[in-house]
């Protein structure tokens, strides 16, 4: 019988690059992915524990399965990702659907689960953090990903321990893979096309790995992946204040090919709330960063994370929030209202009124919005560079991402793909920019 496998990935890019690895994994077992689920018989759901009702929704999403298999063969039910991890063994319970669960640490088990799955029906759940084996596993098996702007893990898990998040639960420990390996990968993905590479992790910026006497940070990758010339952009992200080394920011200045965008989430613009929030740092250490990288690079963009109401927020520490916005006019930000996840220190707070949480919510947004079609705005008329990812389905227009992440939706009936091409930019909106190509630059680029 063929194998067949489908994936289905909710949250973030390391989720993303994880189903990636997954699959590259289970496909030595004979597994082919499919990308129509009834034709599945191993179902993957890949979770995320960040956003509000996570595990109600993974069950949702089961049940969806199980009706759609309900005359057919029942697949291998597979739940992976932070929900599985945070939630281990309540899961097989609650839902006897689901036969393997099986956290982000244990993934290098994954053939060795669905096999004892196959020749015994034995339910398994792999729940440990052992992130140094997982890395060592997927060393050895190839990164086949061929998209132009490809994602590569480096680093894992988080002791910062912020009172709002479950990450240093579902994720374990901060822990660094080799700096060989990583290098090794890279070169893959580049080899299989990718233009631009996105260095992942949960805390990107506190990697720290060493061999024979030696130390790697985020820097030497940086500068290291630098000298391949078939690469043109390196990203990465998500990164945390506190471990914006000197070494870090510099790299500002010597790479050629790191973008000068940066996603630094900041949470709030009141030390009071920082405080609360355990985030180890102030809103004036934020801005030391800002204007170092400004310094360096006036073009430099930051965009960032905020959460709203955060229990104890009063109207000054809010207003000191919209403060910090209207001073740093980040490029694009990602805000919510404050919401308790089980197990973690601000679950059982007191929670801030409802509508007063809302009427915030809709202010800083408003503020983020201005700020960010405010800035696409300025680009009108003038040219940049972008990057082009693929061709947009049934349409004679491309996709691309400008150096600050911003999409581009370009005209055109050209194979620019992979290509980083000028474009003129005639309109725009809050979230993309729209131009056509301009191969003769007579106008100045931005
Ligand atoms: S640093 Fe980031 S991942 Fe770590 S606990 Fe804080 S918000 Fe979560």
């Amino acid at each position: 019988m063929l194998k067949k496998v489908f994936i289905k990935t909710f949250g973030c890019q390391m989720n993303e690059y994880d189903s990636n690895r997954i699959y590259e994994s289970i496909s030595k077992i004979g597994y082919e992915k499919t990308d129509n689920m009834s034709k599945a018989n191993c179902y993957i759901l890949n979770t995320c524990h960040i956003r509000d009702k996570a595990k109600e929704k993974v069950y949702h999403e089961i049940g969806r399965v199980k009706k759609n298999f309900k005359l057919k063969n029942k697949p291998i039910v597979i739940v992976a990702g932070c929900v599985a991890q945070a939630e281990n063994n309540e899961m097989v319970k609650r839902e006897p659907y689901i036969d393997i669960v099986i956290g982000p640490q244990s993934y290098h088990k994954i053939n060795d689960s669905i096999l004892k799955y196959l020749q015994k029906k034995e339910k398994d759940q792999q729940t440990d953090f052992d992130s140094i084996l997982k890395f060592n596993y997927f060393d050895e098996i190839k990164n086949e990903n061929t998209k132009i702007s490809s994602f590569l893990t480096i680093q894992e898990g988080c002791d910062k321990f912020c009172k709002f998040c479950v990450v240093p639960y579902t994720r374990g420990p901060e822990s660094s893979r080799s700096f060989y390996k990583i290098i090794k990968e890279a070169k893959q993905l580049i080899k299989n096309g990718s233009k631009e590479i996105t260095l992942l992790g949960q805390n990107v910026n506190a990697y720290l790995y060493k061999e024979n006497n030696k130390s790697f940070r985020l820097s030497d990758l940086i500068m290291a992946l630098d000298d391949f010339s078939e690469l043109k952009r390196i990203r990465y992200t998500t990164s945390h204040p506190i471990d914006m080394t000197d070494d870090l920011i510099e790299c500002y200045s010597k790479s050629k090919k790191l973008v000068p965008f940066l996603h630094l989430p900041i949470q709030s613009g009141s030390n009071k709330i920082l405080k609360l929030m355990n985030r180890n740092h102030t809103v004036e250490y934020y801005l030391s960063i800002y204007e170092k990288l400004k310094k360096i690079n006036s073009e430099i963009e930051l965009s960032s994370d905020f959460i709203i109401a955060y229990p104890g927020e009063t109207r000054k520490d809010f207003e000191d929030t919209i403060k910090l916005i209207k001073k740093i006019k980040f490029i694009n930000s990602f805000s919510f209202i404050f919401s308790p996840r089980p197990g973690t220190a601000a679950s059982n707070l007191k929670l801030i009124q409802e509508d007063v949480a809302k009427e915030r919510l809709k202010l800083v947004q408003k503020e983020l919005f201005l700020n960010q079609n405010l800035k696409n705005k300025m680009i009108e008329k003038k040219i940049i560079n972008v990057l082009v990812e693929n061709k947009m389905k049934n349409q004679e227009k491309f996709f691309g991402r400008s150096e600050h992440m911003t999409g581009v939706i370009i005209d055109g009936k050209k194979s620019i793909k992979g290509k980083i091409v000028p474009v003129l930019i005639e309109s725009s909106n809050q979230n993309n920019l729209f131009g056509t190509l301009k191969l003769n630059n007579s106008i100045r680029a931005a």
